[in-house]
């Protein structure tokens, strides 16, 4: 069986990644270097390479003191919303990172489920073929707004005007989006925005989330950060309370091996192995569609967003390609009521699986 279900890396670590760890390590072995608990917010050489690399090379400002380093973007995106009230309403894109909801239903700010699978106390902005994926503006107040671009699972990217509109509404009415831009480095056109503070005033209404699994698989090692602006300023506060209160930093070697991604070697090895997932995207779009199946995303994001070709559900899809072509896929539906009709297949696989996932089916589906 071959999978293209869950969006996890195959590639190891980039050589400067793995340098950097074993140096870390040997630190740790000797009374001399040794380190105990770091600053729950991350550790200085950190924070300055993120500063100096994700923002200022892209013409962004952000101080030090507004990243807060983590052990990835699924406990803050999850963790975020505590900060808020319990009244909150929260909007999400349908199809979503089940994260943003999940954490939200914890929290028992999302009301009661209905039996279309929506909970009465979400604002789901739906994101189909038919609207080009691109959500709408919610008609209804809401508090919170998370979005994600690149998108998990549809793979499209947002442009600058889209996301303009966003950040307007969001200062408009004064709600905060929650973006998370944890496929950033899959973009290949620098007309799309890689961070949501490339648009004007979004330091006003903005958190970003970050990510090192997806930029350099990380998925194992665990790092990734969150900015919370200085504008925004409570809520960077109570974020730096939160973290000190219930989190105490992300290891050292981790730390270690994230910064090791900003050196030059090291900037080169994740984009090599960033390219080789890319590779698999372009195969999977052009084989796909060239059976006639039409595919969205892959082409700024590692997943693909494939329509059911028969009209099937997306259970009976994933059953098929199971049974017949002995291939996982994830079943769109899992994302949210506007994911039916569709499977989300990664492009994180080993280039031969990918390979002999797509003669399977061709031959077979
Ligand atoms: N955000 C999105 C949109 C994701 O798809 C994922 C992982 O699949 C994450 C966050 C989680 O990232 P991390 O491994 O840093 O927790």
């Amino acid at each position: 069986v071959i999978s293209l279900g869950i969006g996890d890396v195959t590639q190891p670590l980039a050589p400067a990644v793995i340098e950097a760890m074993h140096q870390a390590v040997d630190e740790l072995a000797s009374a001399e270097t040794f380190r105990g608990y770091g600053p729950e917010h991350g550790h200085d050489f950190l924070r300055r390479a993120i500063v100096e690399h994700d923002y200022r090379d892209r013409g962004i400002e952000i101080d030090e003191e507004e990243v807060f380093v983590s052990d990835g973007a699924k406990s803050d995106t999850a963790n975020f919303q505590e900060l808020f009230a319990k009244e909150c309403r929260v909007a999400v894109c349908d199809p979503v990172y089940p994260v943003y909801v999940d954490s939200n239903v914890i929290a028992g700010r999302t009301g009661t489920l209905n039996e279309d699978g929506r909970w009465s106390h979400v604002t789901y902005l739906p994101c189909t073929a038919e609207n080009n994926f691109t959500p709408e503006l919610p008609k209804e107040s809401v508090d919170l707004i998370y979005l994600c671009y690149p998108n998990n699972p549809t793979g499209t990217v947002l442009p600058k005007e889209e996301l303009k509109k966003w950040v307007d509404f969001a200062i408009s009415t004064g709600a905060i989006l929650l973006y998370d831009s944890a496929y950033e480095a899959y973009i290949r056109d620098e007309s799309i925005p890689h961070s949501i503070y490339e648009i004007p005033n979004a330091r006003r209404c903005a958190i970003e989330f970050r990510s090192y699994s997806k930029t350099a698989g990380f998925t194992g090692v665990r790092c990734g950060y969150t900015i919370v602006p200085k504008e925004l300023s409570q809520l960077n506060h109570l974020w730096e309370r939160r973290q000190s209160t219930k989190f105490n930093g992300a290891s050292y070697i981790s730390q270690r091996a994230a910064s090791a991604i900003y050196t030059e070697a090291g900037r080169k090895q994740v984009k090599e192995t960033i390219d080789r997932y890319m590779e698999n995207a372009l195969l999977l779009r052009t084989e796909l569609s060239n059976l006639g199946i039409r595919v969205y995303g892959g082409e700024h994001a590692p997943y693909l967003w494939v329509q059911c070709p028969t009209g099937q559900s997306s259970w009976e899809c994933f059953e098929q390609l199971l049974h017949r072509c002995a291939l996982v896929s994830t079943p769109g539906s899992g994302f949210g009521p506007s994911g039916e009709g569709f499977i989300r297949l990664t492009a994180f696989g080993r280039l031969d699986d990918t390979k002999e996932a797509i003669e399977r089916i061709k031959k077979n589906f």
